[in-house]
C-alpha cells in the first residue's frame, strides 16, 4: 500500500517547496530584508535523505526555491539527487540572472522539467530600483530558459510602482517570447514593500477574461483566456482569493526546518531529528506535524512574523 501524507483537514500533501539557499544575488524589496542573517545550508546528502523520507509518505513534487537557488555551486548536483528518487516533477523557481547556457543544459540533463522565473518588471529603471540588478541579466537568462525548456513561465509580483504600461509590456513580452505570465498578489511579508494600487481584476474585465479550467494540475494560479494575449494568464492571488482549502503544499527551509505554510509561525526541526531519531521514528514525526497544517494562512494577522521570504522560500 502507497504511503500518503494527509492533514486533519483531508488535504493530501504532495508537493515540497524545498529551499535550497537563504541567500540571493538579488534584494528585490518585496522578499528579502535589508537584515537578513545567512543560517547553515543543508549538504546535498541531507537534502536527498530528507526528499527520500518525504517521497516514502507520498510527496510527489518538488519544486527548489530559495533565496536564489543558482546561487548554490552544487545546484545541479542537488536536482539530480532529487530526481534519481522518483519524483514525477522537479522544478526550480528562479531570477534568471545566473543562467549560463552551460548551466541551463546540465540542469536539463539532472532531471529538471520546468522554470518559473521570478520578474517585477521589464522598465530598466524599475527593475534597478525594485531589484537592485540590472535587468538585461534577467533578460539574457530567460532567454536561454526559452531556449532549453520548453514549459517557462514568469511570476511578477505587483508591487507599488506596477501600472498599465508594465502591464501592457509584460503582454508584449509574453507574446514575443511564447512564455506563461502568472500576475501575482504581493503577500506583505517581513521586511518588505508595498502592494500596487493597480486593480488586475478590473484590466482583465476590460481586456473581456475569461476564466478556464486549471492549466497545470493543482496548483495555486486561477486561469484566463485574455484577447490580446497569445498564452492564458495565470494570477496567484493568496490573499483576495485564498487557497488554503486546496494547498498540498509544505515548506523546507534551507537550514532544514520543515513548515506547513508560508506563515506556519511552527517548524519541525528536521535537520536536529536527522541526528537524535531513526528515519521511522522521523517519519512519524512528520506525520503528526502535518496532521496540525493550518486550515488557513493568518497573512492578515501575522505579517510580521521574524523571517523574510527569502528565508522561508517563496
Ligand atoms: N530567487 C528566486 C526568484 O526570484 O524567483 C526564488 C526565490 S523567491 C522567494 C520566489 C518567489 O517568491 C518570487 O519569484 C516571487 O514570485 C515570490 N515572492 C517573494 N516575495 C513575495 C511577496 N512579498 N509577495 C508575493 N510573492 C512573493
Amino acid at each position: 500500500m502507497i504511503d500518503i501524507l494527509i492533514d486533519s483537514d483531508n488535504r493530501v500533501i504532495d508537493h515540497l517547496r524545498l529551499s535550497v539557499t537563504e541567500k540571493c544575488n538579488l534584494h528585490c524589496c518585496y522578499c528579502v530584508p535589508e537584515t537578513a542573517t545567512i543560517q547553515q545550508e543543508l549538504s546535498v546528502a541531507e537534502i536527498e535523505r530528507i526528499a527520500k523520507l518525504l517521497f516514502s509518505i507520498g510527496v510527489r513534487s518538488v519544486r527548489i526555491t530559495g533565496g536564489e537557488p543558482l546561487m548554490r555551486s552544487d545546484i545541479v548536483e542537488i536536482i539530480a539527487s532529487i530526481y534519481q528518487i522518483g519524483f514525477d516533477d522537479v522544478s526550480l523557481t528562479t531570477n534568471a540572472t545566473l543562467l549560463t547556457n552551460i548551466n541551463a543544459h546540465e540542469l536539463l540533463m539532472a532531471g529538471l522539467s520546468r522554470i518559473n522565473i521570478g520578474m517585477s518588471s521589464l522598465n530598466a529603471t524599475r527593475y534597478n530600483s525594485i531589484t537592485k540588478y540590472h535587468l538585461t541579466a534577467a533578460l539574457t537568462g530567460i532567454k536561454i530558459a526559452t531556449e532549453k525548456f520548453s514549459d517557462v513561465r514568469i511570476n511578477v509580483v505587483m508591487v507599488d510602482g506596477f501600472d498599465d504600461h508594465e502591464f501592457e509590456a509584460f503582454r508584449n513580452y509574453s507574446n514575443l517570447h511564447d512564455v506563461t505570465l502568472r500576475f501575482i498578489e504581493y503577500m506583505p511579508v517581513f521586511g518588505a514593500a508595498t502592494a500596487t494600487r493597480f486593480d488586475l481584476w478590473k484590466k482583465l474585465q476590460e481586456f473581456g477574461a475569461k476564466k478556464i479550467a486549471p492549466l497545470f494540475g493543482q496548483g495555486p494560479a486561477e486561469y484566463y483566456l485574455v484577447p490580446g494575449f497569445n498564452k492564458p494568464v495565470g494570477l496567484i492571488f493568496p490573499i483576495h482569493k485564498k487557497f488554503c482549502s486546496s494547498c498540498r503544499r509544505i515548506r523546507l527551509s534551507s537550514a532544514g526546518e520543515l513548515r506547513r505554510c508560508l506563515f506556519d509561525n511552527q517548524l519541525l526541526d528536521l535537520h536536529t531529528l536527522m541526528n537524535v531519531q531513526t528515519s521511522l521514528e522521523i517519519v512519524q514525526s512528520i506525520k503528526a506535524f502535518i496532521k496540525g497544517k493550518p486550515s488557513e494562512h493568518s497573512i492578515n494577522k501575522d505579517t510580521n512574523l521574524g523571517y523574510s521570504m527569502a528565508k522561508i522560500g517563496g
